[in-house]
């Protein structure tokens, strides 16, 4: 038989549960992506419904489809321009009226919709009774109760959503009325629009008349004829003129009027409860005194947790990747290109930063319970009063808390701020936040370095990194985009249990994208760097070392240990001798002296200079650059490499101290280039991001200057 396909989208608020029921439709068929031109992520998946083939789409959670936030252009261009056969809006039954605003927007945008009441266990606690006929024809769409995380009332709703699809299931459509005046705007401006060459029917022209009169941006560009223009402009004074309301408050205030109207008719509340345990929990949470205490204990505790729980994995990943190179290594001739760039290149490199998978799964795994629960929005929400302190407000900590994962989609986030001031403030401090690259960074010094006091370093770089952030706006704020900052309402949704399946599936994306970096952009990056430290290649090296090499034989013969032991100490002088010659080594000893007072070393230096590209290739960088300066030693770990590094005058490179320095420049300077080019896209011009590029760096210098010297003055970490 025939399999038909049916392309679904599901639309919701935030938090609504959409992903639970995506999840739930989908299973594990499902791909991860971006839509083209924006960090908003695009999940796709598919399933088979009783001979009917399911593309489900989840889109951005949005509470509008207003043109102000990408996530909501997202949501609405998707639904415009790719059609989708029927769109399920997720709702959360216990929060009915807010959630109602966004099904109203999309009975108006005319698509073939089936409403997913859900949390319907929630509201059933709340003692809420739903006389669901009815509102489904007020509302004009079939309503199927569903409990996300126990999959209830699945089956229907796919029934329900293919009877949608298919033209099966009809109601009556039903259209919201914004009074006399409006209304007879509306249906003035419907014809101009029909007539209007930017309009080509994909939208039905009454709701184009709306969003014009909304003022909406995006409607607003595709306005051709002059007539259209003219009468929107009208009808937009007209209103403000006559309902002494700009026309966008207006139509949402009667928009909110329809819906309550229609949940007054269908909707009954038995019991009331003012304070349930969500607010219980809440008043100890978010309390004043106790809110941030709570907070930093839950970070100290998530970044002892992932340290903990991935040191064994990682030993095994370790171990695993020394036998690898060892196996390599003995089919190949030793000192051949090939062994360099396959032992050295490329398991040195990609394997010292695919060690710190662990600590990536398990640092996301807590992050993606703390937000699934509904904790994040309440650290931004405790956060919001020292956000104050420095001139902005919680809204900009959510786009800083999504930095601790990657910089990049926190720099997007920013988007969602309306003050220009405040956004682009948030923009400039965002890189400071610890994005998830820095992590192998740490995770290999405190390795070798920390090991007792793994959890307390990680947490004070975080720390140090938010700190840094915050004393960055409030400097930004007071010198350089001076102003007020605007009032804001937060709102916290209720405190859930996160389902196991929504938890690991959001982990394993961010541990995939991690490993997926590791086999593209960090290759290339190892190689790269096995390159510029292999060449050029000086034969005299082979000969003169040959003939020292021929010579110790000569002298120790007879005496194997010490024979072997003067090899030895040959080649990894001829090793080390090549390494400075080449051309990362010209390259390194050109910035030692610009960081020589930090405590770094010029292969400190090449690996900082190659972080440029992507954090991670810090770590890979410093595998390739001590597997090439080694004579054998295969079986040793980058970590046990880096404890035997040496000064010329035999003094430890790394000492903890200098350790330290290093794992804070390396929070501090630029993430990445990426991150770059995408505060240029964001703010339009290059000014911004060569501040950033010059402010973070003097930042990290400075910072990491100071602790170095300070401690080599005070002798803390030198041993
Ligand atoms: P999204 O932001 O719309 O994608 O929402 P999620 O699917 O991530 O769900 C947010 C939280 O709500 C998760 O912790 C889910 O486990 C929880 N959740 C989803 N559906 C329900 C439901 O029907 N009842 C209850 N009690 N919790 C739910
Ligand atoms: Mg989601």
């Amino acid at each position: 038989m025939q399999e038909d396909r049916i392309k679904i989208a599901l639309a919701g608020n935030p938090n609504s549960g959409k992903t639970t029921i995506f999840n739930n439709i989908t299973g594990a068929r499902q791909r991860v992506g971006n839509y083209p031109g924006v960090t908003v992520e695009r999940k796709e998946g598919s399933a088979s419904y009783k001979g009917h083939w399911l593309n489900v789409v989840d889109l951005p959670g949005t509470y509008s489809l207003t043109a102000y936030s990408v996530e909501e252009l997202v949501a609405r261009d998707f639904i415009i321009n790719e059609r989708p056969a029927v769109v399920i809006d997720v709702v959360d039954t216990s929060n009915l009226e807010r959630n109602l605003y966004l099904a109203v927007q999309l009975i108006e945008l005319g698509v073939p919709l089936v409403l997913a009441f859900n949390m319907s266990d929630v509201a059933e606690q709340r003692g809420m009774k739903l006389d669901l006929a009815l509102l489904s024809r007020l509302l004009g769409a079939p309503i199927v109760l569903t409990v996300g995380p126990k999959g209830k009332g699945l089956d229907e709703l796919l029934e329900a959503a293919i009877g949608v699809a298919n033209g099966e299931i009809k109601y009556p459509p039903v259209r919201v009325h914004y009074g006399k005046r409006i209304d007879r705007l509306i249906d003035g401006l419907e014809p101009l629009v029909e007539a209007d060459a930017g309009f080509t029917g994909r939208r039905p022209a009454r709701w184009v008349a709306l969003k014009l009169l909304e003022n909406d941006s995006r409607a607003f560009a595709d306005v051709k004829s002059p007539a259209l223009a003219e009468a929107v402009q009208a009808g937009i004074e007209h209103i403000q003129k006559t309902a002494g309301d700009s026309p966008e408050t207006v139509i949402a205030e009667r928009r909110y009027g329809f819906i309550s109207g229609a949940c007054q008719e269908a909707v009954r509340t038995t019991v009331e409860k003012r304070h349930d345990w969500s607010d219980k929990i809440d008043a100890v949470m978010t309390n004043k005194v106790l809110g941030l205490p709570i907070f930093l204990g839950l970070m100290w505790l998530m970044f002892k947790f992932t340290f903990v729980a991935s040191e064994p994995f990682m030993g095994w990943i370790e171990d695993a990747f020394a036998i690898l190179g060892g196996l390599v290594g003995r089919f190949l001739t030793e000192g051949s290109t090939l062994h360099g760039l396959l032992v050295d290149g490329i398991i040195g490199g990609v394997g010292g930063v695919l060690v710190f998978v662990p600590i990536i799964g398990f640092l996301f795994l807590f992050m993606a319970v703390l937000e699934a629960t509904g904790y994040m929005a309440r650290a931004a929400f405790i956060m919001d009063t020292y956000m104050h302190k420095v001139g902005l407000h919680g809204q900009s900590f959510i786009p800083m808390i999504l930095g601790f994962g990657c910089t990049v989609p926190g720099i997007m986030a920013c988007r969602v701020i309306p003050d220009r001031r405040d956004r682009l403030v948030t923009v400039l401090v965002t890189p400071f936040m610890s994005c998830g690259a820095r992590l192998p960074i740490y995770s290999l010094f405190i390795g070798a370095l920390f090991v007792e006091h793994g959890g307390t370093v990680l947490f004070s770089l975080y720390a140090l990194g938010i700190l840094v952030a915050l004393l960055s706006a409030k400097l930004l704020r007071k010198f350089v985009l001076k102003g007020d900052t605007s009032p804001l309402v937060m709102e916290l949704p209720p405190y859930r249990v996160p389902t196991v399946r929504g938890v690991l599936l959001q982990t394993w994306e961010q541990v995939r994208m991690y490993i997926k970096k590791a086999g593209t952009i960090i290759l290339l990056g190892s190689m790269m760097i096995w390159f510029l430290s292999s060449f050029p290649w000086e034969p005299e090296y082979s000969t003169d070392y040959g003939a020292a090499i021929a010579g110790a034989q000569e002298a120790h013969q007879g005496r194997p240990a010490e024979q072997q032991a003067a090899v030895k100490e040959l080649e990894a002088r001829m090793h080390g001798e090549k390494l400075r010659n080449s051309y990362a080594g010209m390259l390194g000893r050109a910035i030692e002296p610009l960081i020589r007072p930090l405590g770094f070393d010029w292969k400190i230096g090449v690996a900082l200079a190659g972080g440029l590209v992507a954090k991670e290739v810090v770590v890979s960088t410093l595998g390739t650059l001590y597997s090439v300066s080694e004579a054998d030693e295969e079986s040793q770990s980058l970590r046990e490499r880096l404890q035997n590094a040496r000064w010329p005058d035999g003094r430890k490179v790394y000492t903890p101290l200098a350790a330290f320095a290093l794992m804070v420049f390396s929070l501090l300077y630029l993430p990445c280039f990426a991150a770059l080019a995408v505060i240029k896209k964001e703010t339009g011009t290059w000014k911004w991001p060569l501040f950033v590029l010059a402010y973070t760096t003097s930042v990290a210098w400075v910072i990491s200057l100071v602790i170095y010297q300070v401690g080599s003055v005070l002798g803390i970490g030198l041993g």
